[in-house]
C-alpha cells in the first residue's frame, strides 16, 4: 500500500436545524470537504453548501433504524481520511452534546486520524430560544443543566441523582426524553419541584414545522400525548418556561410554518426563498424556467461596440438576466460599467435596477409601476424622435415595449441575449410534494412560471387547485386565469418584496392545508 498524507475529519455542528445556525467556520469546511457524512438531525439543507461533486453519505440514523452502525460510521470516517480525503461529519446540533461525537473523536484518535471539532448550536440552547424561552434569566433563573431523557427515564443502572438533578439547576433541559415525559415529570415531582412548575415541549424546534405545547410537570405529559408531539424534542422544566407568553418571537411570524412553493429560475430562487423564510415560511424551490443564453455573436459585438461609442441615446434593461448576460459580453469585449457612460439607463423595475447597481450602474429611470407598459409611458414622455434605443432581452419577451417606443418615433435595435426553457430534470420533489398536497401556496413572478409549472404537472391544474396561487402582477394573474385558476393574492407592488407582503397579509382562510 502506498502511504498518502491522511487526511482530515472535521466535526461539525450543523446547529438544530435552521440552516442559517451553522458556523461560519462550518460552512467553510462544507464548501471544501472532499467527504460529507451527516444523519437524520443535520438539516439536508446544508448538503447545498457542499463542494460540488462531493460525495454525501447518509449513515440516517431515525429512531428505530440506523443505515449504517456506529461502528460502521467509524470505519468509514477512518477509511476515507486515510485515503487523503477532506471529510466532514455533520452533526445535529452540537457535535460533543450527547450524538456520540466524542466517541467518534476517540475512534479517530484511536486509528491515529487527525481531526478537529467546529462546534455546533445546540437544540437545547436553540430549541428554546425559538420558543421564547431564554434559558437563563436574572430574575428567573441562574443555572440550566442539559439531561439525556433516555437515561433519565430508565428504571436501573446508572441512571441519573435524582436528588441532585431536581436541585441542581433552575431550568432542567431534557434531550431525547418526549416518549418518557410522564416518569421525568413524576421523578422531579417526587424529588422537590413543584407540580405547578412550568414545563414546555418543543418539537423540530428551529424549523418551519416547529410546534410547541406548554403546561406544568403535573400536566406536560397528557398534553403532550394529545398534540401527538414525538422526536426529536426539547423539554425546558422552570420558571423561565413562563416567559415564552411574553418573548413568542417564530412561531407568530405571519406565514409560520407554511409551505411556499417558489417556481424562479433557480439562481434567482434563493432570494425569494429568503424572503419566505423571514416570514417563517417554509420555501420549497422547483424551478420552472431555465435561462439559456443564445446570443448571436455578430448581433451582440456590433451592439456593444455602438453602445461604447455612444451612438445610444438609451439603453433599456428589461430583466435581470438581460443586465447579467449584457454585462458579461461588454466585459468580453474588453469594456466596463464606463461603456454605458453617456448613455440613459432605464430598469424595467427595481430587480433589474438592482442587478444593474451590483454592476455599479444607476439606472436613470425606474418606472412608478413595474410593467413593460408603465415603462413604455415612462419613457416616451422622454425618448426623443428619432433616438436610437438598445434594448437587450429575452428572445419571446413581450413587445408591447419595442412597438410603443416606434409608434413614437424611437429606433430601437432588440438584442435577444437569451431563451427561457422549461428545466427537464431536478424538479421532482416539489412537484410530488404539490401532488400529495403538502404545500399550501404557489408563487408565481411571470407568466411563462405559471405556464412551465402546469406544463411540468402534464397539464392537470388539480394539484393547484389545493393551494393557494400568488401571483407578482396583473400580467401573471392573467396567465393563472387563462389556465382555469384564480389567483387568491396578486401582488399590488410586482416586486419580490411586494409579493411575500402580499402572501403574508391574505387571510388565514386562503391558505387551505390539506395535510
Ligand atoms: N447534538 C445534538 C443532540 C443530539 S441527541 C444537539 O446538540 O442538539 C438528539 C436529541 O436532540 C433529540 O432526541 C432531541 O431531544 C434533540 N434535538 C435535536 N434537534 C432538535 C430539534 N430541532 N428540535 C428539538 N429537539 C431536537
Amino acid at each position: 500500500m502506498t502511504a498518502r498524507e491522511p487526511g482530515l475529519v472535521s466535526l461539525v455542528g450543523a446547529g438544530p436545524g435552521d440552516p442559517d445556525l451553522i458556523t461560519i467556520g462550518g460552512a467553510a469546511r462544507l464548501a471544501t470537504a472532499d467527504v460529507v457524512v451527516f444523519d437524520r438531525l443535520a438539516n439536508p439543507a446544508l448538503l447545498g453548501l457542499a463542494k460540488p461533486g462531493s460525495e454525501c453519505v447518509d449513515v440516517g440514523k431515525t429512531p428505530d433504524h440506523h443505515t449504517l452502525s456506529q461502528g460502521e460510521i467509524n470505519r468509514l470516517l477512518i477509511e476515507r481520511a486515510r485515503a487523503g480525503n477532506r471529510v466532514v461529519r455533520l452533526k445535529g446540533g452540537d457535535p460533543f452534546v450527547f450524538g456520540r461525537g466524542g466517541e467518534e473523536a476517540q475512534a479517530l484518535v484511536a486509528a491515529g486520524v487527525p481531526f478537529e471539532v467546529l462546534p455546533g448550536v445546540t437544540s437545547a440552547v436553540a430549541a428554546p430560544a425559538y420558543a421564547g424561552i431564554p434559558i437563563t434569566h436574572r430574575a428567573v433563573a441562574s443555572s440550566f443543566a442539559v439531561i439525556t431523557g433516555h437515561v433519565a427515564a430508565a428504571k436501573s443502572g446508572p441512571g441519573i441523582d435524582w436528588e441532585r438533578q431536581a436541585a441542581g439547576a433552575d431550568t432542567l433541559i431534557f434531550l431525547m426524553g418526549a416518549s418518557r415525559l410522564g416518569e421525568i415529570a413524576e421523578r422531579l415531582i417526587a424529588h422537590g419541584r413543584a407540580p405547578s412548575t412550568p414545563a414546555v415541549v418543543i418539537e423540530w424546534g428551529t424549523l418551519p414545522r416547529q410546534r410547541t405545547v406548554a403546561g406544568t410537570l403535573a400536566t406536560i405529559d397528557e398534553r403532550v400525548r394529545e398534540a401527538g408531539i414525538g422526536a426529536p424534542a426539547v423539554t425546558v422544566v422552570g420558571e423561565v418556561a413562563r416567559l415564552r407568553d411574553e418573548l413568542r418571537w417564530f412561531d407568530v411570524r405571519p406565514l409560520f410554518g407554511k409551505r411556499v412553493l417558489v417556481t424562479r429560475t433557480r439562481r434567482q430562487a434563493s432570494q425569494l426563498s429568503r424572503l419566505l423564510a423571514a416570514y417563517g415560511a417554509e420555501p420549497v424551490e422547483l424551478p420552472t424556467i431555465e435561462i439559456i443564453p443564445d446570443a448571436e455573436a455578430l448581433a451582440v459585438d456590433a451592439a456593444v461596440d455602438s453602445l461604447a461609442t455612444s451612438r445610444y441615446r438609451w439603453c433599456i434593461m428589461t430583466s435581470a438576466n438581460a443586465v447579467e448576460l449584457f454585462m458579461q459580453h461588454l466585459n468580453e469585449r474588453g469594456y466596463d460599467a464606463r461603456a454605458l457612460a453617456r448613455t440613459e439607463i432605464a430598469a424595467i423595475g427595481p430587480g433589474t435596477a438592482a442587478a444593474l447597481e451590483q454592476r455599479g450602474v444607476r439606472a436613470d429611470l425606474v418606472p412608478a409601476r413595474f410593467v413593460a407598459e408603465s415603462l413604455a409611458d415612462a419613457l416616451t414622455s422622454r425618448v426623443l424622435r428619432g433616438a436610437r434605443v438598445l434594448m437587450p432581452r429575452a428572445r419571446c419577451a413581450r413587445e408591447v415595449l419595442a412597438e410603443r417606443l416606434r409608434s413614437h418615433g424611437a429606433a430601437v435595435d432588440e438584442l435577444p441575449l437569451y431563451s427561457t426553457s422549461m428545466p427537464t430534470s431536478d424538479s421532482s420533489e416539489g412537484i410530488l410534494r404539490l401532488r400529495a398536497g403538502e404545500i399550501d401556496a404557489v408563487t408565481f413572478a411571470s407568466s411563462s412560471a405559471v405556464r412551465n409549472l402546469i406544463a411540468m404537472l402534464g397539464g392537470d391544474t388539480a394539484p393547484l387547485r389545493h393551494t393557494a396561487i400568488a401571483a407578482i402582477g396583473p400580467a401573471t394573474a392573467e396567465a393563472v386565469r387563462e389556465a382555469g385558476l384564480e389567483a387568491a393574492v396578486t401582488a399590488s407592488t410586482h416586486t419580490m418584496e411586494g409579493l411575500v407582503r402580499a402572501l403574508a397579509e391574505a387571510p388565514e382562510e386562503m391558505m387551505v392545508r390539506l395535510r
